[in-house]
């Protein structure tokens, strides 16, 4: 392996660019070149690929965002596509391509390691909704954005008793809603993972307001229900100001923090040694304070993310 490439891919997360970073750096110090695709698979269908020096990546470890740019492209299913974006790589002389991104990015990394192009995929996603790792690069930066939104509500909703409810990011997976509750003492915890049941969620929002609580915080992922609609049916029956607050992309920017930019200099650098140790076609997680590697066709295939059930009980218990 003389030259890799480098992109970030999907929905951008704070530790992006320390990931990049710890790609470029790692691989100098080798002796390889590195190249930076912009805007993820789109820059590197359209052959958007630039030579990184040591200096492309200065000053980058903590800015959220992405310098490489991220992009969605759905064009990447198509085997045409991914064939031209083999080929731009191969005119670079492009061994091998670090992916940073979340399970859609996987899925396109998992096609070209099929076509026989070795990559190797770092989870880079504020979901942490990848399997194969405990966390992803830039989950717990988004965590403490959430619960610095929640306290606040927490603030004015004690103020005028008042019903919030929370719309935390995470797609399908329920982690950041799960432990940004626990964290942010919510008062209630709707995921993926726990199903929405309107009338139990009533009853208990009831039984809340006969214990004589101020307010209720309701924390539930994004892509469940519509929030507004929820709110209304909750203020109707209990006849308690009840607001919906979307935290939106608010949730996926802002400066990394410590163990972000720590776990994505890890990540970024190991990657390279996967690269030249020959591993192709692999995927980094970190799991009980290891880093470790997995075929990127079983984790997406076969492995799955934990519940933590652990964790769900204790939030019953603390509310
Ligand atoms: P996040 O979940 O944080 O938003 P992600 O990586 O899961 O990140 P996606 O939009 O699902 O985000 O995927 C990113 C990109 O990966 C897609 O826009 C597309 O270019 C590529 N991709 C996704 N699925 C596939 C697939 N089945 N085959 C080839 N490429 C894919």
């Amino acid at each position: 392996i003389k030259k890799i490439g480098v992109l970030t891919s999907g929905g951008d997360a704070p530790g992006m660019n320390a990931a990049v970073r710890g790609v470029v750096r790692a691989a100098l110090s080798e002796g390889v070149e590195v190249y930076g695709v912009y805007d993820g698979y789109q820059g590197l269908h359209q052959n958007r690929i630039e030579k990184l020096n040591r200096q492309s990546v200065s000053d980058v470890i903590n800015k959220g965002g992405t310098f490489l740019g991220s992009a969605r492209f759905p064009e990447f299913r198509d085997e045409k596509v991914r064939q031209q974006a083999i080929e731009n790589l191969k005119i670079h002389g492009i061994d091998a391509l670090v992916v940073i991104g979340g399970d859609g990015s996987y899925m396109g990394a998992k096609k070209l390691t099929e076509m026989g192009y070795p990559c190797i995929g770092l989870p880079g996603t504020i979901d942490n909704d990848v399997a194969g790792t405990d966390y992803t690069i830039g989950y717990l930066t988004a965590l403490n954005t959430v619960i610095d939104a929640i306290d606040r509500l927490r603030d004015t909703s004690s103020s005028h008793q008042r019903i919030s409810i929370v719309e935390v990011m995470g797609r399908h997976c329920g982690d950041l809603t799960l432990m940004s509750a626990i964290a942010g003492g919510c008062e209630y915890i709707i995921t993926p993972e726990t199903g929405l049941n309107k009338e139990n969620l009533l009853a208990k929002v009831k039984e809340g307001i006969y214990k004589g609580k101020k307010h209720a915080i309701i924390a539930i992922t994004e892509l469940m229900t519509d929030v507004n609609e929820l709110a209304k049916y909750i203020e109707d029956e209990t006849g308690r100001e009840t607001r919906a607050t979307v935290l939106g992309h608010i949730q996926r920017g802002g400066q990394p923090t410590a163990f972000d930019r720590i776990l994505a200099s890890r990540m970024g650098a190991y990657a390279v040694d996967l690269l030249l140790e020959g591993h192709g076609g692999r995927c980094v997680g970190i799991q009980n304070e290891k880093l470790v590697h997995h075929d990127i066709i079983d984790a997406i295939e076969n492995m799955k993310r934990p519940v933590r059930t652990d964790l769900y009980k204790l939030a019953d218990k603390l509310f």
